[in-house]
């Protein structure tokens, strides 16, 4: 996390001090640092340096506008699963012809959408999807240009929520399945067929499954050549992992490198001859963003030291939705030799799994300190949501030693604005004494 260090004792982003962040927009928010951004892009397009390669960031792992944008002027490519996915890579300027359009259940509505927008790729999931896109592209004259997604049956050896290529997922075409779905699909006049595509889950730690995910796809390309299908396009989907324990000694982890993946690709794909597609989300995000966050207060029972922070669940909802691991480190760099003790680092929502870290050896931390969740910037922000009616908060991102707020803090006023009681629900029950 260079772009994320101590300096003179105090937390920077590129050059700018977090407490001046912190200061100007209050806390929690999320912060991105466009530096970080860009050599995460920069060593994915190096380890596919030479290769007919599009990398198509995975919009869903961090879908605000500045961020894709900083992804767009790289010359970076889209992967979206949803018609509103689709308008905010359009919004940050990524260009149609560089979308792929992924998921396992489309709308007739977002098919339509994607086929106006005139969108490079549609990742097809299912036969009913496949003879319901042919009909709306063909209702417009056009041929849709697809690539059918199937599902290998690999286990990628990550958390169960987040693997989806074994035969259990909902996601794709079962790989013995796809002959039968190619043949139907050339056959349709709306469709086009250019590739082939895959995705096994995220958060992978192990270039192992994904080597044998890419076999089984190369030996499905020549399966399908065979039978006379211009497979000119190999999707490989995302899901390389990134480290997320680094700061305590010993617990170090280590994770496939780019360029450990380029080389797989290399060895795998790259003999195919045909163009390749790659869909990194987490990878290219996740390190370059961080959520800062202020303590409320410090309490203890028998058990546990909890260590309250003005952050939740709602903001961050990793830890809860998949016992994921965030370092949590202090804005001021602790005292050299400082004393670790266990504590819990848990938010105000009344849920037990609103938590950050369970019995985490840290410094002392007392009210008012800010502290940073590291490796927040995939998953997080997008996947917030407003629940105990808390706004959500904003984001910033930094470039050498400017910042700025890429989204505004939500308030409950914008909140309540969106909500309206029915008349027919009546007037308010109860007239406080002495009011009018
Ligand atoms: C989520 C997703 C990705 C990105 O996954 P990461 O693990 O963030 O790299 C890529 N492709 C598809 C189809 C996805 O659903």
């Amino acid at each position: 996390m260079s772009e994320f260090a101590y300096r003179n004792g105090v937390m920077h982003v590129e050059d700018v001090p977090l407490p001046r962040i912190a200061e100007a927009v209050g806390t929690p928010f999320y912060c991105y640092s466009r530096g970080a951004l860009v050599r995460a892009y920069a060593a994915f397009a190096a380890a596919l340096g030479g290769l007919d390669a599009t990398i198509c960031y995975s919009i869903k792992a961090n879908g605000n506008l500045a961020v894709v944008r900083a992804f767009a002027e790289l010359g970076a490519g889209a992967d979206v699963v949803s018609g509103g996915e689709l308008e905010r890579a359009l919004a940050a300027g990524i260009r149609p012809a560089q979308v792929v359009f992924s998921g396992v259940g489309k709308t007739r509505a977002e098919l339509a959408q994607a086929l106006a927008a005139g969108i490079g790729q549609f990742n097809v999931e299912s036969e009913a999807e496949i003879e319901t896109l042919s009909a709306l592209a063909h209702a417009r004259g056009t041929r849709a240009a697809v690539a059918i997604r199937i599902n290998p049956d690999i286990d990628a050896l990550t958390h169960d929520k987040i693997a989806t290529g074994r035969a259990s997922d909902k996601f794709g075409i079962p790989w013995p399945d796809a002959r039968v779905a190619y043949r139907r699909a050339a056959a349709l006049p709306g469709l086009a067929i250019a590739g082939i595509a895959i995705h096994i889950g995220s958060q992978m730690t192990s270039l192992v499954p994904l080597e044998a995910a890419f076999c089984r796809v190369a030996d499905a390309v020549a399966m399908l050549r065979a039978d006379g299908h211009g497979i000119r396009r190999i999707d490989l989907g995302g899901g390389l992992g990134i480290a997320y324990r680094f700061a305590v000694e010993g617990q170090s982890e280590t994770v496939p490198s780019p360029a450990d993946y380029g080389a797989v690709v290399r060895r795998v794909i790259a003999p195919l001859g045909a163009e390749i597609i790659c869909e990194p989300g987490r990878a290219l995000v996740g390190d370059a963003g961080v959520l800062v966050t202020q303590v409320i207060l410090c309490k203890r029972n028998k058990a546990r030291a909890f260590v309250v922070v003005d952050a939740a669940m709602n903001d961050l909802i990793r830890p809860a939705l998949y016992g994921a691991y965030h370092e949590i480190l202090p804005v001021r760099a602790p005292a050299a030799g400082a004393e670790r003790a266990p504590v819990d680092v848990v938010g105000p929502v009344c849920e037990s799994s609103d938590f950050f870290a369970r019995e985490r050896p840290l410094p002392p931390v007392a009210a008012g300190d800010v502290l940073v969740v590291a490796s927040a910037g995939a998953y997080g922000a997008v996947n917030s949501s407003t629940y105990n009616a808390r706004a959500l908060v904003p984001e910033v991102m930094v470039s050498g030693n400017a910042f700025a707020v890429v989204r505004r803090r939500l308030t409950v006023t914008d909140m309540l604005a969106l909500e309206t009681v029915p008349d027919w629900l009546g007037e308010r029950p109860v007239a406080r004494r002495g009011a009018a």
